[in-house]
């Protein structure tokens, strides 16, 4: 088989080829049809995530081991099982759930695979989906997508899960109140989709791109420059007051401290970006402003059924998508990184 793998970070991906592997036990062998192209995997290639104060958190550190296959949103074809793999067969069309934990220990056994401290992720800590076959260790985490085309569905085991699950923290006043969205990018126009779907009131996006902005626009938000110097202001004038709630996509010291600036009293930030950087929070805020500052790390086995049973229902999220052969991996990642990208870019090994 082909893979493009990060040998080194920092370093453009590497065609490699070794035996296909044959499935045994529980395991499935899934010809790779399409792979999402995550910012998370530039976090991945260049080694670290930023701690601010010139600290670095090393993937290294965390058990990331190269050379490593990237990519963590992938749908397959079956092509073969092994003895022990109930439910799937050869043919197959299927969604990977990505996040992947030991399955034993008492988070595995509560539904929180992807909160295990021994974390197995597809595409992080195993081979994942820059290639052109993909072993899953077990038929539980693939999902059927009905009639969703591959690239559509793809981007639903990442940035999909991720947003869903974001958004469920904000709990009913979803429907009551606007939301902030900083950070148009992949997630951002993905959360807006399912945040539609959701039945969510009203979204306001804030990016420093204009062309994401005008995606945002587009998809029926109302937008704000992240840039601008009195965007928090913007935020409170057009949350009428402050914001309930903000799902801040960047993760970066300038964007978490806008969500918090924005925030009315009692309301939450979620944050999901990984873009790194560090704050300071005085800390009566948090009792005296009532507020909730919380992270969300992708998403459950049982959220992703809840998203695709949405996704049956509502239909796919609409959102800019481009297809690139597996070749074009390194192409697709610069300009990701360049921030050229409107949407999801999605790899199409099988082509
Ligand atoms: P992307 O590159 O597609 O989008 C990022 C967007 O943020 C772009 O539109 C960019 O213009 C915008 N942006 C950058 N700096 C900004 C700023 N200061 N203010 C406002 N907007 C700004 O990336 P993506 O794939 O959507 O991923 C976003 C982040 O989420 C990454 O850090 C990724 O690693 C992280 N992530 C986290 C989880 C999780 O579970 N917590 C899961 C998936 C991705």
């Amino acid at each position: 088989m082909k893979s493009y793998d990060l040998c080194e970070c920092g370093a453009p991906l590497r065609l490699m080829e070794r035996p296909t592997p044959k499935p045994a036990g529980t395991e499935v062998l899934l010809k790779v049809i399409a792979a999402g192209v995550c910012h998370s995997d530039l976090h991945i290639s260049d080694g670290y995530y930023d701690l601010g104060g010139g600290k670095r958190l090393k993937l290294a550190d965390r058990g990331v081991k190269l050379p490593l296959t990237m990519g963590h949103e992938n749908v397959g074809d079956v092509v073969a099982v092994g003895p022990d793999a109930k439910g799937v067969k050869a043919g197959d069309r299927r969604l990977v759930h990505p996040w992947l934990g030991c399955g034993e220990c008492a988070v595995c056994r509560r539904g929180d695979e992807q909160l295990c401290r021994t974390p197995f992720s597809i595409g992080v800590f195993r081979a994942g989906g820059y290639a052109d076959h993909l072993l899953v260790p077990h038929p539980r985490y693939l999902f059927d997508i009905g009639n969703v085309p591959p690239e559509r569905a793809a981007p639903l085991a990442c940035s999909g899960v991720t947003t869903y699950g974001a958004l469920k923290k904000v709990g009913p006043l979803l429907r009551e109140e606007p939301i902030v969205i900083i950070g148009g990018g992949g997630l951002g126009l993905m959360c807006l989709a399912l945040h539609k779907a959701m039945d969510g009131k009203a979204a306001i996006v804030v990016d420093i791109d204009p062309a994401k902005r005008e995606a945002a626009l587009k998809a029926g938000a109302r937008t704000i420059d992240g840039n601008a110097p009195d965007a928090a202001k913007q935020i409170i004038a057009a949350t009428d007051g402050g914001a309930w709630a903000v799902i801040d996509l960047v993760g970066a010291t300038g964007t978490v401290q806008l969500a918090l600036d924005s925030l009315v009293k009692g309301g939450k930030v979620i944050v999901v970006g990984l873009f790194g950087g560090d704050i300071t929070l005085p800390t009566p805020s948090l009792p005296l402003r009532a507020m909730t500052l919380q992270g969300s790390y992708v998403g459950s086995l049982t959220e992703m059924a809840e998203l695709l049973d949405l996704v049956r229902r509502k239909g796919a999220p609409d959102l800019p998508v481009g297809t690139r052969p597996l070749a074009a991996v390194n192409e697709a990642l610069g300009d990701l990184k360049a921030g050229k990208v409107v949407g999801r870019l999605v790899l199409t090994p099988a082509e």
